[in-house]
């Protein structure tokens, strides 16, 4: 029976969802997919509290029917996604799962809410659970190319021993990256005082010691940064506050725009014929908007309410030590006007973005030469239908995260259930 193997690199929801519907597409006819998750930690890590991004006890911004399976439609083969809703859904995690706070009349009673990220990462893990895949739990630390198919190398997690594991017809790449704080940091700063800068990944993981810095009365945060990490990090330390914190954001875009559920945007995500017809500009315009530096009204409104909260516009040149304050930092930052001015913290979070492109370095070096002859611009609008890049003569590279010229929903939780179709179509 022809099998087509599909290595996925990270166990978040992409994974999840890949899981989900090649084990629905499996049900029908002979052609076969099978699905291997590398994952570092554990599924749904970047989630669930205990691995950076996230304290666990945000709330997901994206609707919780968004789910793995949405928009439900049959992309490839008739009646999977009837299947998909009803093994898995948002809704039939919550009728199967007997431990969730909520079950699924309360959920409704509620108002269906999103989950919390917590809860979303239980989800996850019983998706890849009910899809029958166990995780391999270890870090790629490349890819190779071996008789035309790619082989992937890791270090397994518990024993810090090297494996591999060969054969695989395509490979996805998960993941925003590690944080990239792109504000530099002064020469000293790296030996001294570190401890009062954070980035939008590792805040999280630091959350007593920040608890603590408060405690002790450091009353000046600064965030650098306008996006949606910038926003629930503020949102943290409002919900934090014992009012004696104030808080200021400094951000070059001229303010935080929101994201709010309106028709004209949501459907948008839904509907490929208008899509296409865009050109790839405003294709960019519409993501960046929409997905990108953009905050959700659940986060705008804690936001708006708090009194010690201040968005300074300009962009942030560099953090240091504050001169003989052993306990400061000071972020320098400029405007258009050719301005210079300085900001004193007691603590200081860089949460201006993530390296998307943090897998280039696991692919071969040959490959790697032949996208860097490409800009990434051009590597993005080169992307094909499913989700791979346009490099001939290499087995496939699906990137979701680099989608937004295909689609603008396969980058994110909008639309899992598109992005496992565009991708899985390909391998039937
Ligand atoms: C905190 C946070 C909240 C977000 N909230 C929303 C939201 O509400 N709605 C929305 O639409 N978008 C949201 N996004 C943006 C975006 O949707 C997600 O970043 C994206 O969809 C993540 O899903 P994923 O499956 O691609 O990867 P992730 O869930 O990030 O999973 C990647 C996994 O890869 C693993 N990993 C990394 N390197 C390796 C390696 N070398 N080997 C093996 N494993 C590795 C990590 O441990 C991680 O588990 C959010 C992003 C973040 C960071």
């Amino acid at each position: 029976m022809p099998e087509k193997n599909i290595a996925v690199i990270g166990g978040g929801p992409k994974a999840a969802a890949l899981c989900a519907k090649a084990d629905c597409l499996n049900r029908f006819g002979d052609n076969k997919i099978r699905i291997e998750i590398f994952e570092k930690a554990q599924i749904g890590a970047a989630w669930n509290g205990r691995n950076g991004y996230t304290d666990g006890e945000q709330r997901l911004c994206t609707p919780a029917e968004r789910d793995l399976g949405f928009p439900y439609v049959d992309g490839i083969e008739p009646g999977v996604s009837a299947l998909m809703k009803q093994e898995y859904s948002w809704d039939a995690f919550q009728m199967t799962e007997p431990a969730l706070q909520d079950n699924y009349s309360t959920w409704v009673s509620r108002g269906r809410k999103s989950p919390i990220h917590r809860e979303f990462a239980n989800y996850l893990d019983y998706a890849v659970k009910t899809a029958g895949i166990t995780p391999i739990i270890g870090e790629v630390t490349s890819v190779e190319w071996a008789d035309g198919r790619w082989k992937v190398n890791y270090t397994e997690t518990a024993s810090g021993d090297a494996y591999d594991v060969e054969g695989f017809d395509g490979i996805v790449f998960t993941g925003p990256g590690p944080a990239q704080g792109k504000v530099p940091k002064a020469g000293k700063l790296v030996h001294v005082g570190s401890d009062r800068l954070y980035n939008g990944e590792d805040f999280w993981d630091n959350l007593s010691r920040v608890r603590a810095q408060l405690s002790r009365g450091s009353r000046k945060v600064l965030i650098v940064g306008g996006g949606g990490t910038t926003a629930a990090i503020a949102a943290w330390f409002i919900r934090s506050n014992n009012g004696h914190h104030s808080i200021a954001m400094i951000n070059n875009s001229a303010t935080l725009f929101t994201r709010t559920v309106n028709f004209f945007e949501s459907v948008m995500f839904d509907n490929e014929n208008a899509w296409l017809a865009l050109s790839f500009a405003d294709r960019r315009k519409f993501t960046d908007r929409l997905n990108r530096g953009v905050v959700w009204e659940n986060i705008t409104d804690i936001l708006t309410d708090a009194k010690d909260l201040v968005l300074v516009p300009g962009r942030a040149n560099q953090v240091s030590l504050a001169p003989g304050k052993a306990k400061r930092l000071v972020v320098e930052y400029g405007n258009e006007l050719g301005l210079s001015h300085k900001h004193e913290a007691d603590i200081v979070v860089d949460a201006t973005g993530f390296d998307g492109w943090w897998f280039e370095r696991l692919l071969p070096a040959a490959l790697q030469g032949q996208m860097q002859a490409e800009t990434r611009l051009g590597l993005e609008e080169g992307m094909k239908s499913d989700l791979s890049f346009d490099l001939p003569g290499w087995p496939k590279i699906h990137a979701p995260m680099h989608s937004q010229i295909v689609a603008p929903g396969y980058m994110s939780l909008m639309a899992l259930g598109g992005m496992a179709d565009a991708i899985l179509r390909n391998y039937r």
